[in-house]
């Protein structure tokens, strides 16, 4: 479990502070595909950082913290939180970038670059054989370990990324965009390459992408962003076909239906910038439904069902 508690992660840049995941409180249960959905630029991956501790400058919470359970090995029992998770890399959190070829070392083997994340006792543990056993389970050749990472297509390459990341068999796994630079085949055989994992390891993977069609083929739950802010959050079955949000219901439409591969028409408008002063909802000057609460004052996240949240003044006034 991984409770985010009142969570605000700012930049501070030469133009001041912009708060990238803005007063988030939500707590993510254990064992299941959680899927982050919104916008480009609306903080999905800076929230992947915060739970990922990875808070370096220019990144830090300003307000919050983030509490972990651990429940295997080491970890079980102790305090985790947004301060010592780095302890836990790999072991019991990893996370699955984007881009291969920027995390990757380009003059360095595969082989060594997969022994260069282990400390000292886990390369006594897991000698190359172990590894070459674990890359070749997930239908990579075994030379793969052999090669530098130009000599590997861009898939393979991100299959070697699902590899290092799931090797320790972590308890939760943060996999960013991962397929997003890949062609569809490939994508395909990533994601399924992830849903094997998880169900066999039933760990937790927290997965962004913007493509709600990818969520509602693997994510259990889904996680909507908007402007900083978790608009929606709740069992992929009800997010989908009970959405609460009309900014929810807004990204499912714009998704292409069966008979009809063209994207349907986007929405309207673009969020606004996180660096201004920002009144009421953020959704409200978009969202068909505002009235003049909804530009007046910020609507909070409430649970309407049971694990079903939404933050929206319309839900309020319809729902209860
Ligand atoms: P997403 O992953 O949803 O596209 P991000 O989390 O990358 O969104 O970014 C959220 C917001 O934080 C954006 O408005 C972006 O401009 C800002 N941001 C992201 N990275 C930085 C950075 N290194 N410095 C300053 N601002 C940043
Ligand atoms: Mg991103």
């Amino acid at each position: 479990m991984i409770k985010l508690n009142n969570i605000t992660a700012t930049y501070t840049t030469v133009r001041g502070k912009v708060d990238a995941v803005d007063d988030v409180n939500i707590t993510i249960p254990d064992g299941q595909i959680v899927g982050v959905a919104g916008e480009s630029g609306c903080g999905k991956s800076t929230l992947l950082k915060v739970i990922y501790g990875d808070l370096i400058f220019p990144l830090a919470l300003s307000k919050g913290v983030v509490e972990y359970e651990i429940k295997t090995g080491k970890g079980n029992g102790k305090k985790i939180t947004s301060k010592n998770i780095q302890n836990h890399w790999f072991k019991h959190i990893s996370y699955i970038p984007q881009s291969s070829m920027s995390s990757l070392n380009p003059v360095v083997r595969i082989r060594k670059q997969f022994l260069d994340f282990m400390d000292h006792e886990q390369r006594k543990a897991y000698p190359l054989e172990s590894i070459r056993e674990y890359v070749k389970s997930l239908d990579l050749p075994p030379e793969a370990l052999d090669a530098y990472p130009h000599q590997l297509s861009g898939g393979m390459r991100q299959r070697i990324m699902v590899a290092m990341g799931t090797f320790f068999k972590p308890d939760v796994i943060l996999a960013d965009e991962p397929t997003t630079a890949l062609d569809v085949v490939v994508q395909k055989g990533i994601l399924q390459l992830l849903m094997e994992i998880q169900e066999q390891m039933q760990n937790t993977i927290i997965f962004v992408s913007h493509d709600m069609g990818v969520h509602y083929q693997i994510s259990h739950k889904m996680l909507i962003m908007y402007a900083a802010k978790v608009v929606e959050f709740g069992d992929s079955e009800n997010v989908f076909n009970g959405s609460l949000h009309p900014y929810t219901k807004m990204l499912i439409d714009s998704l292409p239906t069966i008979g009809n591969n063209q994207m349907r028409e986007g929405i309207a408008g673009r969020p606004p910038s996180l660096w201004g002063e920002l009144h009421g909802c953020r959704f409200a000057p978009r969202c068909p439904l505002s009235t003049d609460l909804c530009r007046q004052k910020e609507p909070e996240l409430i649970e309407y069902r049971p694990g079903h949240f939404a933050a929206c003044h319309y839900v309020e006034k319809t729902q209860q």
